[in-house]
């Protein structure tokens, strides 16, 4: 083992390549539906990696993949992993007013529920969306029977961020819980440690170093972030792009999946649930 023994956070956030974020101002929403959809395949792919390796996981999801693919949400509950929302139209929470921010957690809960049969106590915020000008959200999520959020990132990014956000999991309101996806505070400065496109963009070595320090110096569960279309080298090139969103959402990307096998078999990992909601209730009991 690299590490001391902490069990980790896998989280894996569920939506295609055609729904992200960067891709919003060239794919209209209205033509997600015409899409050569290729989700299911990749969430599979995802599956027989951990199931290989005995892991389980955290699965955010959103409800438009769900309402599609409600046999993908069922393999994912029989598999052990925590079935988690993503929201349901993966739209930025920063976009939305309190009342739409309502009904796409709400719509989105429903939806898992129903299909998985399981209580879905987890949300992640599409491209980490809440930050200090919504911090009202947090309120929603709790009013909507959420117990934790994992949508806060504290770094400095054009595109999301809170850098002066606590760096673990803290409570917010209404009886949240929040756990930022992993930083390393290095020159004063956090650094981002946990997934996406840093992850593919750095040499492995350099990302094992840094969740190995969150566990050892911090003492702490790193929580990574994974997409299913991050493992898929063929999938349909959006054209037309700008270069900055091109090399962000491909680089890499052909090398995604040894990578995390790599990942996989030098740290202990888990779902959300187990790691935080677990611990926490340990802390809140009376000494
Ligand atoms: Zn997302």
């Amino acid at each position: 083992m690299l590490a001391p023994a902490i069990t980790n956070a896998l989280t894996i956030d569920v939506e295609d390549y055609f729904q992200v974020s960067a891709f919003a101002p060239y794919i209209r929403r209205s033509d997600w539906d015409a899409r050569e959809c290729r989700v299911e395949r990749n969430v599979e792919r995802i599956l027989a990696m951990l199931d290989a390796r005995g892991v389980q996981a955290t699965f955010f999801t959103l409800g438009w993949v769900a309402e599609r693919y409600p046999q993908l949400v069922r393999r994912i509950v029989a598999g052990g992993h925590e079935l988690a929302s993503h929201g349901y139209g993966h739209q930025r929470a920063s976009d939305l007013t309190p009342a739409a921010f309502r009904d796409d957690v709400a719509r989105a809960k429903a939806i898992l529920e129903d299909l998985g049969g399981v209580a879905v106590r987890g949300y992640r915020a599409p491209s980490f969306s809440i930050g200090e000008k919504n911090l009202w959200a947090f309120d929603t999520l709790a009013e909507t029977g959420h117990a934790y959020s994992s949508s806060l990132y504290p770094i400095r990014h054009d595109h999301y961020g809170m850098p002066d956000a606590p760096r673990f999991a803290h409570r917010v309101a209404g009886g949240l819980l929040e756990v930022p996806v992993t930083t390393v505070r290095l020159g004063g400065r956090n650094l981002p440690s946990s997934g996406g496109g840093y992850f593919r963009l750095l040499p492995y070595a350099a990302s094992r170093w840094l969740i190995g320090r969150v566990n050892r110096d911090d003492r702490e569960a790193a929580v990574f972030y994974f997409h299913p279309w991050e493992i898929d080298a063929d999938q349909p090139r959006v054209p037309g792009i700008d270069a900055k969103t091109r090399f962000r959402h491909y680089v890499n990307i052909a090398r995604m999946e040894r990578k995390l096998a790599s990942l996989l078999d030098d740290f202990r990992w888990g779902r959300m649930d187990h790691i935080f909601l677990a611990r926490d209730a340990a802390a809140a009991r009376p000494a």
